[in-house]
């Protein structure tokens, strides 16, 4: 499922162009973008990015200044809210305290004029959906926090949308059902068939849930792609820190060859990337990324490769699935990089310690080039 790869895939939704302001803030930017039937996007961003904007948009809350949106090719940027095939799900949910489930689910269609026993048969199917059958008399407040919120779903999807929108989902959910509740919502996506666009603070939810997704920065889009593509190959050190945890270090190339792209590190010395050197000129500072997990802590200098740096560690923190560790390299007054060692066995082992002098260690295909 790549239709964003396929040149002759039809895009359901896109963004041509499209900027807004509020006053002299510039909430989106000039940003493009397509999705495409079926898809699970999401958005991530920090406070204030557009992400919100972005969507109020889609769903017609919000006109742009300039651009356009396209909805299965039509350009729907002066279409009203609900005469487009698109829903939002509120962080609130807005579902109405007064009216039973099967009401608060059966709302949308009853406005739209459809027959009675039609209704009927459409909120018992939705029920079923989200597991809440026997539940259609309740009132809100009779339920728990997690089907209230699968009530405010199912009423989103019951006039079918063509793209449902969702402003942080899980929000209010505690973060063992978050987890329950992502994979739920990933298979009621792909049994409807509906496209999906998500905002979402949580970026492991981003990356479990989304087929593709895009990182914002000032109403921009900085990079769009599958969550592991955004995870492994970052295009910017903002990207990068934005997703997941990373070192940094700072360093500059002195030697290209082939697909190795050799660079002195102040801390660490010469180090080796696997990057594409055509793309680096010796004598360019470029900074090195460098994720916790895939550096190898030992107290024995490893044999092979050039990529290792010796360090004192200065703080260890066990986290249950890996122990994250401090480690500080270039002496006193150096940089302190984190280091995750994963906890393979269920014996606690406690193979470092606070002060003990170790080696780091990695691939050549660990470290990442970052502008
Ligand atoms: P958050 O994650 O905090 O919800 P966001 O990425 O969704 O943030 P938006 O809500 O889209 O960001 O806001 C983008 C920018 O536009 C912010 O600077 C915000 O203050 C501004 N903004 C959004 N809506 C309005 C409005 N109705 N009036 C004035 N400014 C607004």
């Amino acid at each position: 499922f790549q239709p964003w790869n396929d040149p002759l895939a039809r895009p359901l939704v896109e963004f041509r162009n499209v900027t807004k302001r509020f006053g002299a803030v510039t909430a989106v930017d000039g940003l493009s973008l397509s999705l495409y039937p079926r898809e699970f996007f999401a958005l991530l961003g920090p406070s204030g990015c557009g992400k919100t904007t972005l969507m109020r948009m889609l769903a017609g809350f919000e006109r742009p200044d300039s651009g356009e949106i396209l909805l299965d090719g039509v350009d729907i940027t002066a279409v009203p809210p609900h005469l487009r095939p698109v829903n939002m799900m509120f962080q609130s949910y807005a579902l109405f305290p007064h009216l039973s489930v099967s009401d608060n689910i059966g709302y949308g269609l009853r406005r739209e004029g459809l027959a009675k026993p039609e209704i009927a048969r459409r909120v018992a199917e939705m029920l079923a959906l989200v597991k809440l059958e026997g539940l259609g008399a309740r009132r809100p407040d009779q339920l728990s926090g997690g089907q209230r919120q699968r009530v405010a779903l199912a009423r989103s999807l019951a006039k079918r949308p063509k793209l449902l929108l969702l402003d942080e989902p899980m929000a209010a959910l505690d973060r063992k059902l978050r987890e329950a509740t992502q994979f739920e919502l990933m298979d009621l996506q792909s049994t409807l068939g509906t496209a999906f666009m998500v905002v979402t603070h949580d970026q492991d939810e981003a990356m479990t849930m989304a087929d593709r997704m895009a990182v914002m920065d000032h109403g921009r889009l900085v990079q769009i792609g599958p969550p592991d593509v955004i995870y492994e190959a970052p295009i910017n050190r903002y990207v990068a820190e934005f997703v997941g945890d990373i070192n940094v270090l700072e360093g500059r190339v002195f030697a290209v060859d082939g697909d190795l792209v050799r660079v002195e590190s102040a801390v660490a010395g010469p180090l080796e990337l696997d990057e594409d050197a055509a793309s680096f000129v010796p004598g360019d500072a470029l900074l090195i990324g460098l994720r916790p997990e895939k550096i190898a802590l030992s107290h024995d200098e490893p044999g092979q490769g050039v990529n290792k740096v010796r360090g004192e560690i200065w703080d260890i923190g066990y986290l249950g699935d890996v122990t994250m560790i401090q480690v500080m390299v270039g002496g006193e007054g150096g940089t302190l990089l984190k280091v995750a060692v994963a906890n393979r066995t269920r014996r606690i082992e406690r193979p470092f310690a606070w002060d003990d002098a170790v080696w780091l260690s990695w691939d050549v295909e660990a470290g990442l080039a970052l502008q």
